[in-house]
């Protein structure tokens, strides 16, 4: 069934002899998706209209008025019926933008959020400080006996030597360490097969990765994959942290995410406590921990990272929205 002809029919404006016009198509799904309580409604209306039409946002945009072809036409409607049964509009697109990445979006791994990329602008504001107070630090130390002044890292170097992803999904935080420079070596751990086969197939896409960056996907459990005496200057992950019973209540769209990555446990806070149990033994001096949490457990965290560490500083910080989502901890 084409929902969009037959919805658009009912509008004021240019009737015409074919099918409907692209816009009616576009006013009659908005419509559909807001009455279903889809919230970006006329967004993910257009997103899907310029998937079927194969054509970008933009374009769309300049040929509302355009006829939409029957071929086009059903493979709305098919779009449309999948969206409306719950599908996460990525899934239908197949990719998912991050940061400066594109990468797939499938059932194979938890499709990556907004509130992910805030989590990694926190990481490069502190390894840019990080690297700041380096390079003052050398430059402050008087010269050596030849006269030469011993400098930190050139800019165009990773701003740390070694990161750790725990739970990489599709590897949108590792990779985004990777192409944004943030560690010259990078381990991506996941104890997902599938989520794995999708990371893999996402490095692929990020080219300067291979070149300048020593980057292994490893499949396994934390601690246990991760070597005993292997030590990073930064560890970061977006765990799972949704408890068993606030499982039942998530909107149809986040239960197409695989449930291992976002159950964990009663409270939620199975793999933080793994996490934090090792996190300091796993750092180097002066590095750092990043962490995305659920927004109810802000203090429960602030009270187990108290619990693991002596740590320098710690914080607990808000998204950009004013809710508790991200734990933040410094080693001595
Ligand atoms: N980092 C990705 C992102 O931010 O989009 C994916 C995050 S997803 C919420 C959590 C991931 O942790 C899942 O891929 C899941 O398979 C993985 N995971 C869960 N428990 C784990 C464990 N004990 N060891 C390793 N990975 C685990
Ligand atoms: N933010 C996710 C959601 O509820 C949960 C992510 C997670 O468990 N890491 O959609």
């Amino acid at each position: 069934m084409n929902r969009g002809d037959a919805e658009g029919r009912d509008l004021p404006g240019a009737r015409r002899p074919g099918g409907p016009s692209r816009r009616q198509a576009l006013d009659g799904i908005a419509r559909e998706l807001a009455a279903a309580g889809i919230d970006s409604a006329r967004v993910e209306a257009e997103r899907l209209l310029s998937l079927a039409v194969g054509i970008s946002r933009a374009d769309l945009q300049l040929s509302l008025e355009s006829e939409l072809s029957a071929g086009d036409a059903r493979t709305l409607a098919d779009a449309v019926r999948r969206r409306l049964a719950g599908e996460p509009l990525q899934h239908i697109e197949g990719s998912v933008e991050f940061r400066d990445l594109v990468l797939a979006a499938d059932r194979r791994a938890f499709v990556p959020r907004p509130e992910t990329e805030q989590l990694l602008d926190r990481v490069l504001e502190w390894a840019r400080e990080r690297q700041q107070a380096l390079r003052a630090r050398a430059e402050a130390r008087p010269v050596d006996a030849e006269g030469v002044r011993v400098v930190s890292r050139p800019a165009e170097r990773a701003y740390v030597d070694a990161a750790l992803d725990v739970g990489t999904g599709s590897g949108a935080i590792a990779l985004t360490l990777a192409d944004e420079h943030v560690a010259s070596r990078i381990v991506a751990l996941d104890r997902s097969h599938q989520a794995l086969e999708q990371a893999t197939e996402n490095r692929r896409g990020v080219g300067q990765t291979e070149a300048s960056v020593e980057f292994r996907l490893v499949e396994g459990t934390l601690w246990g994959a991760v070597g005993e005496g292997e030590r990073f200057d930064l560890i970061v992950s977006n765990p799972p942290y949704v408890s068993t019973t606030e499982m039942e209540r998530l909107p149809p769209e986040v239960r197409h995410d695989p449930s291992e990555a976002l159950v964990a446990g009663e409270d939620g806070l199975d793999l933080i406590r793994e996490i934090l149990a090792g996190a300091w033994d796993h750092l180097r001096p002066g590095g750092a921990l990043f962490l995305e949490i659920g927004e109810g457990q802000g203090e429960r965290v602030e009270e187990l990272l108290r619990e693991t560490g002596d740590w320098a500083r710690t914080a607990i910080q808000k998204d950009l929205a004013g809710r508790v989502r991200f734990a933040f901890a410094e080693r001595r």
